[in-house]
């Protein structure tokens, strides 16, 4: 099972990686407000990613990581 992780404090909540996803899994979590004011990224459903990468290399912040 692939591994995300989003570095909520470095994200900047542009909701990039939340179009990108071909498996709609990420969402901005409009109840938190990270260190520089924004509705940072969440993913659910983990067990669902496909480690495809595509939200991390959408990130213009290198907030999000993938592991395969
Ligand atoms: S690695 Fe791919 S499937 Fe997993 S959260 Fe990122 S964009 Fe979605
Ligand atoms: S693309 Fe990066 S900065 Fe933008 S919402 Fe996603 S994690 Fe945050």
């Amino acid at each position: 099972m692939a591994k995300t992780e989003i570095n909520v404090n470095v994200c900047k909540g542009c909701g990039l990686c939340v179009e990108v996803c071909p498996k709609k899994l990420i969402s901005l979590d409009k109840t938190v407000l990270n260190v520089k004011g924004y509705h940072p990224a969440q993913i659910s459903d983990m067990e669902l990613c496909i480690g495809c990468g595509m939200c991390a290399i959408m990130c213009p912040d290198c907030a999000i990581s993938v592991e395969k």
